[in-house]
């Protein structure tokens, strides 16, 4: 007997589990799904990555089957919220691959999208609807749902859901919810705030927590090298270009910083794809179908939209800069070494950053191994790899994406970086990061102008002596990248 049938799962649900080639629940699974069979509360500690997702999604699955119960325009069975879009797309996707003997309804209600599809969705009815907070809001204040026939209800990264300023609209939504339900509550930390959200929501849970609040997944390798100033970008090139970086994601700060490094890896024939709350929900979604299928084999993000993605296979997490909140550097290294592959997360730390390892060492109560020091590249290596444009002819529309607006505003909303004068943009700069592939055109387009001034992700450059960045130059390019 299939270990998920002894847990007492339906036989649809098991025989869909079985061709997706799950055999052995996970703890959180092992844990979770006979609680919520027998239909109480469950408050989950876990992260994504831990099987979370089938360990509500299937017990619930099992008990619209047990109770069958047509659906009626306008009402929903099982209610989900998630914080972003991309989980919410995940989380439905669970629902019908797990439910695809099951024969439910199921859609995803998320903003960014046209309203036209969700409203024909809602007016049906659904056996399971996913939904973002604020489009729920939305729909709920238009008419097009009532949540008064909800039998279940799932609040998917709470903690999440607080960082993003959710919980006034979550609160509401919860206030249209029959008293008489099953409620469950996930969150990867439990933060005082949390936890009384928690204990207005849920009736008496049974509480499983699968690891420590923000403890690092022992499956993920971690490893620091340390870069001197200008380094990151070469350094980034270097680790890039080794086979063995199959499917890797790299963390920046910024969305603009995110944007930045695609455009530089693109132009050394590396594909890579930024997602971030900038691009439409149609460029996130085909920017993570490309990395899924293997035609992107970087994807760049920043924290809030990679948070709760599922690809499997990620080989590598880079952080490209560390996060300012060490809570989110636990999330980004969980994006590998998922369902029980190897992973590996590498940091590429700067000396203006050393504070925040430190705090990820304390959070993750571990020191993490310094597998390289690299020797510090010329103070303007990061910047020509995140800025360094086209070579001038190549765009002759004059909309090179690096251009800023030259108005002395540039740097309006970025950190102050240091002295930065307008004849930087006339300066001439080597491409000083190791190309990867040797044989792109662009790989070969050495020296560049850079004529782009603009807010950088990177604090490393210190004010210099008149001279020294030219005797710098000199020096770096009759010497190999360290
Ligand atoms: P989640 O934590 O729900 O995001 O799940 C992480 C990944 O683990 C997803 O890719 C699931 O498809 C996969 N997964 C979940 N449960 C199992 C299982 N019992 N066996 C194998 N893979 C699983």
């Amino acid at each position: 007997m299939n270990s998920f049938s002894a847990l007492g799962l339906a036989e649809q649900v098991v025989r869909a589990l079985s061709k997706e080639d799950y055999t052995v629940p996970t703890p959180i699974q092992a844990q979770s799904i006979p609680i919520l069979l027998k239909g109480h509360d469950l408050l989950g500690i876990a992260q994504t990555g831990t099987g979370k997702t089938a360990a509500f999604a299937t017990p619930l699955l099992t008990r619209m089957l047990q109770n069958p119960r047509p659906v009626t325009p306008r009402n929903v069975r099982v209610l989900v919220m998630a914080p972003t879009r991309e989980l919410a797309a995940q989380i439905a996707d669970s629902f019908k691959t797990y439910g695809q003997f099951a024969g439910i309804t199921v859609a995803t209600i998320v903003g960014g999208v046209s309203y036209g599809p969700q409203v024909k969705a809602l007016h049906r009815g659904l056996d399971v609807l996913v939904a973002t907070p604020g489009r729920l809001l939305d729909h709920m204040q238009e008419g097009n749902v009532r949540l008064d026939k909800v039998e279940a209800v799932v609040l998917d990264e709470a903690d999440h859901m607080f960082d993003l300023g959710f919980i006034v609209p979550i609160r509401k939504i919860l206030a249209k919810l029959p008293k008489t339900r099953q409620s469950l509550f996930f969150s990867a930390t439990m933060p005082r705030e949390i936890s009384a959200l928690a204990s207005e929501f849920l009736h008496k849970p049974e509480r499983v927590e699968v690891a420590p609040a923000a403890t690092t997944t022992e499956r993920v390798r971690q490893e620091v090298i340390m870069v001197g100033a200008g380094g990151k970008g070469p350094a980034l090139l270097d680790l890039l270009k080794k086979p063995e970086f199959e499917r890797t994601i790299v963390f920046t700060r910024t969305k603009r910083g995110a944007d930045k490094v695609c455009k530089a890896l693109d132009r050394t024939g590396i594909v890579a794809l930024a997602i971030h709350g900038n691009k439409s929900q149609n460029q996130r979604q085909a920017a993570l179908d490309s990395f899924k299928s293997g035609r992107a084999t970087v994807l760049v993000a920043t924290d809030i939209a990679a948070r709760g993605i599922d690809v499997p296979m990620v080989s590598h997490v880079i952080n490209f800069e560390l996060p300012d909140v060490p809570e989110s550097y636990v999330h980004r290294i969980g994006r590998t070494a998922r369902a029980g592959a190897e992973g590996i997360a590498i940091s590429l730390v700067d000396a203006s950053e050393r504070h925040l390892l430190r705090a990820i060492e304390k959070l993750v109560r571990q020191p993490i191994e310094v597998t390289a020091r690299l020797a510090g590249a010329s103070a303007e290596s990061d910047e020509a790899f995140i800025e360094a444009p086209k070579p001038r002819g190549r765009n002759n529309s004059g909309k090179n994406a690096n251009q800023r607006p030259q108005n002395g505003k540039a740097n309006a909303g970025g950190r102050n970086n240091g002295p930065r004068t307008d004849d930087a943009r006339s300066r001439r700069r080597p491409f000083t990061g190791t190309p990867t592939h040797a044989s792109s055109p662009r790989a070969a387009e050495a020296p560049r102008t850079v004529d782009a001034v603009g807010e950088r992700p990177i604090t490393t450059r210190k004010p210099q002596r008149p001279g020294s960045r030219a005797r710098e130059r000199h020096r770096q390019s009759q010497q190999p990248q360290a």
